[in-house]
């Protein structure tokens, strides 16, 4: 019998993550299956519970359990214990192990399959929710000169501020804070796009030669990287790298191999 995997969320249909981890198993030579799981609002403790009884040996996760499975876990990672919110299970006898790629998976696309170095640049993070919290860690550890988080709500930036505080050069504020300010790289991780729609930056905060990038994905422009184009920013990146090489550092945790990353973006992008 091949190995069981799933992605759980609800909903579910709508995921990309079978896909992504059959091509990496077909890439690999894996015996695995995996399959997407929709569990109810109120069940994510027990739709985990019986899949691990099945045999299952590890799990995605995503919307709305990725604070609840960093409850239900009996060991983290350092990445999700910081983040506080888990997007990858790997059941073993006796342990669920929680681990956190959202932030690893970012930093790859930005640096790897972009090509642009975090390292000594100016970044503004816009949003303060769960993807948000996810990415300070590895964005911080790659060394940039500032991390600006700008949200709605102030307090939930001046939140994530405090608690990476230790990290690495940090500031945070609302919107309005970033007033004659501009940046080398900017990652719009507020759910605005979904809602067709802006957050409310300033005008002038992307630097010349910047990265524009949106954690969503949409076949269209999203209404931010319309906005940087029109701004002028001639370098524009949407969240499918992002999720693929989220989901490239699962597999790996599961199987210790790395699955190659670019073929399947390009597949991605085909199909989006
Ligand atoms: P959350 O609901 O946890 O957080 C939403 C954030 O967006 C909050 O900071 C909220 O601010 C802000 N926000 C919502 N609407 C607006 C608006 N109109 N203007 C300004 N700010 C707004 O969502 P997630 O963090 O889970 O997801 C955020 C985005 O990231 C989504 O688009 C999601 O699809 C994407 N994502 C992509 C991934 C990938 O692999 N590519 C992985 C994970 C997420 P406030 O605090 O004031 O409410």
């Amino acid at each position: 019998m091949s190995d069981l995997y799933a992605v759980i969320g609800n909903p579910i249909a709508h995921s990309k993550s079978p896909f992504i981890h059959n091509e990496f198993s077909l890439q690999t030579g894996q015996e695995m299956r995996y399959e997407a799981l929709l569990a109810p609002l109120d069940g994510f403790a027990e739709a985990v519970s019986a899949f691990r009884q099945h045999g299952g040996k590890g799990m995605n996760v995503t919307v709305p359990f990725k604070l609840e499975a960093y409850k239900l876990v009996t060991q983290l990672t350092e990445r999700a214990n910081m983040a506080q919110a888990v997007n990858t299970l790997k059941f073993d006898e006796d342990r669920i192990l929680g681990d956190n790629t959202d932030g690893t998976g970012l930093e790859r696309d930005i640096t790897i399959n972009l090509g642009t170095p975090i390292e000594n640049k100016r970044i503004l993070l816009m949003g303060a929710g769960g993807a948000a919290r996810g990415v300070v860690l590895p964005l911080l550890k790659a060394k940039p000169s500032i991390l600006v988080i700008a949200n709605r709500t102030k307090n939930k930036a001046q939140a994530l501020h405090q608690q990476f505080a230790a990290h690495g050069n940090l500031e945070s504020g609302d919107f309005a804070d970033l007033s004659g300010k501009n940046f080398d790289i900017i990652i719009n991780a507020t759910s605005a796009s979904l809602q067709d729609t802006l957050p409310p930056m300033p005008p002038g905060i992307f630097c010349g030669e910047a990265l524009a990038y949106d954690m969503m994905y949409s076949k269209e422009l999203t209404p931010f990287l319309e906005f940087a184009q029109k701004q002028g920013v001639k370098y524009l990146a949407d969240g499918i790298g992002m999720l693929v090489e989220q989901a490239a550092e699962s597999f790996f945790l599961w199987r210790g191999i790395r699955p190659e990353t670019k073929r399947v973006i390009d597949r991605l992008k085909q199909r989006t």
